[in-house]
């Protein structure tokens, strides 16, 4: 049973049945599934969706397969959790995370996609996966491929931090580091995709893999008791993950799920590649692409590809966006780890440095409910923090050592008597 009507065409509108292409034949724009959402809305619940599997495809009407999923039955489904601590910290008085560094199986929200993507390269009768990537997504195609006993072709900028490159060394794909960074990295693959029959997860089947992020957004709307939050931060890297929250609040909307959509959406940018913020900032028309400069390098796409469509999202919702300095991204991810007890990787020290940023400046109010989107998991990118945290007390295996080495509360009246 589905309830796609195949691709259309985000520009024109004209449409195209359900294959492995992404560019409009008219006009080059971007492809995107379009839905039967009335027979969506006799199909879905939020009763039928609560009784579902503990995973993204307890939304499935609202993912782009023909089938049953095959790929990635346990991805998604995430903690969002009630941040009090964090709260107190920057002043407000309702914050939730949503914590993607535990997603399954390879702790970023990247696996949300790639378990929608290599269901539908399987339904596409594809033996070869691939992708372009900057470190999450290496590693979630290369796990999810394993597992579903694809071929698989990995290209990344050959600069990534060590736990990229070996989580996804690790699962044995064909890893091809190339000299340059991802928008080089992202040009060859487009050229590699027109001429091999591969399913390139974020070029040939996009649009399929894109509608996998929406899950992120269902599953906060529906944490939150069948409501969207009134403030939503995300990080933006093509733009993709910021433009499908918002899609998937409005599908959620349109099918009576919830009630009307008053979510303002915030991009969160890192100062060293900052294209999408950059223009809303300066209100200009036009995404300048820029050569990027920073510690989160899952973020690192100078040229992004959704940059138009999530500038509309932003301007549509009424939110605004932000930057983060690679200081302010180092802080952000020792606050988070200190008052909630999460570690998140460098993208998700960028998007809570921004959200802290956007409630200094007044942008974001401090009485009303907001959730920060952390993508990813600190241990991918310890490289980045590895000089700025204290280090470990050295001591005898002896409690003469313990007591003389360490310091403790008590440590007075030990030494006292
Ligand atoms: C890929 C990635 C993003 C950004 O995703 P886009 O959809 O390209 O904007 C954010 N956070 C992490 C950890 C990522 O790996
Ligand atoms: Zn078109």
């Amino acid at each position: 049973m589905t309830f796609v009507r195949g691709l259309k065409c985000r520009e024109c509108g004209r449409v195209y049945p359900t294959s492995s292409i992404y560019v409009c034949e008219f006009c080059f724009g971007s492809l995107e599934v379009d839905y039967d959402y009335a027979a969506i809305k006799s199909a879905i619940s939020r009763e039928k969706i609560e009784k579902g599997p503990l995973s993204v495809w307890r939304y499935r009407p609202l993912l782009p397969i023909d089938g049953e999923p095959t790929v990635g039955l346990n991805s998604g489904f995430t903690p969002l959790v009630r941040a009090h601590n964090l709260a107190d910290a920057l002043g407000v008085k309702e914050l939730y995370i949503k914590d993607d560094t535990v997603c399954h199986p390879t702790l970023s929200f990247k696996d949300r996609v790639v378990a929608v993507a290599l269901s539908k390269a399987r339904e596409f009768g594809f033996d070869t996966v691939a992708c372009a990537s900057t470190g999450n997504l290496a590693n979630s195609v290369s796990a999810h491929a394993a597992k579903a006993g694809f071929k698989r072709f990995i290209f990344i900028p050959a600069d990534l931090e060590v736990a990229k490159i070996l989580g996804s060394l690790v699962y044995e794909p064909n890893l091809v580091a190339v000299k340059g960074n991802y928008d080089e990295v992202n040009r060859l693959c487009a050229e590699i995709a027109s001429k091999y029959h591969w399913a390139f997860v974020n070029v040939n089947i996009r649009p399929y893999y894109a509608e996998g992020s929406k899950t992120f957004g269902f599953e906060i709307a529906e944490q939150l008791g069948w409501k969207t939050p009134m403030h939503l931060v995300s990080p933006a890297a093509s733009g993709s993950l910021l433009v499908k929250i918002w899609k998937a609040f409005k599908e959620f909307e349109k099918l009576g799920l919830i009630g009307p959509v008053k979510t303002k959406m915030y991009c969160a940018q890192p100062a060293g590649c900052s294209p999408i913020t950059t223009m809303i900032q300066e209100k200009s028309e036009v995404l300048k692409p820029v050569k990027p400069k920073t510690i989160a390098k899952s973020l690192a796409i100078g040229n992004p590809a959704d940059g138009y469509y999530a500038r509309d999202v932003i301007v549509e919702s009424g939110g605004a966006a932000e930057v983060a300095t690679d200081e302010e991204i180092i802080e952000a991810i020792k606050l988070l780890a200190a008052t909630e007890g999460i570690f998140t990787e460098t993208a998700g020290g960028v998007t809570l440095a921004s959200a802290k940023r956007l409630i200094q400046k007044g942008v974001i109010p401090r009485n009303e409910s907001i959730v920060i989107s952390i993508t990813g998991q600190g241990l991918k990118t310890q490289e980045a923090i590895a000089h700025h945290l204290g280090r470990p007390h050295v001591i005898e295996a002896n409690l003469a050592s313990f007591e003389e080495r360490v310091d403790f509360p008590e440590k007075k009246e030990v030494v006292k008597k």
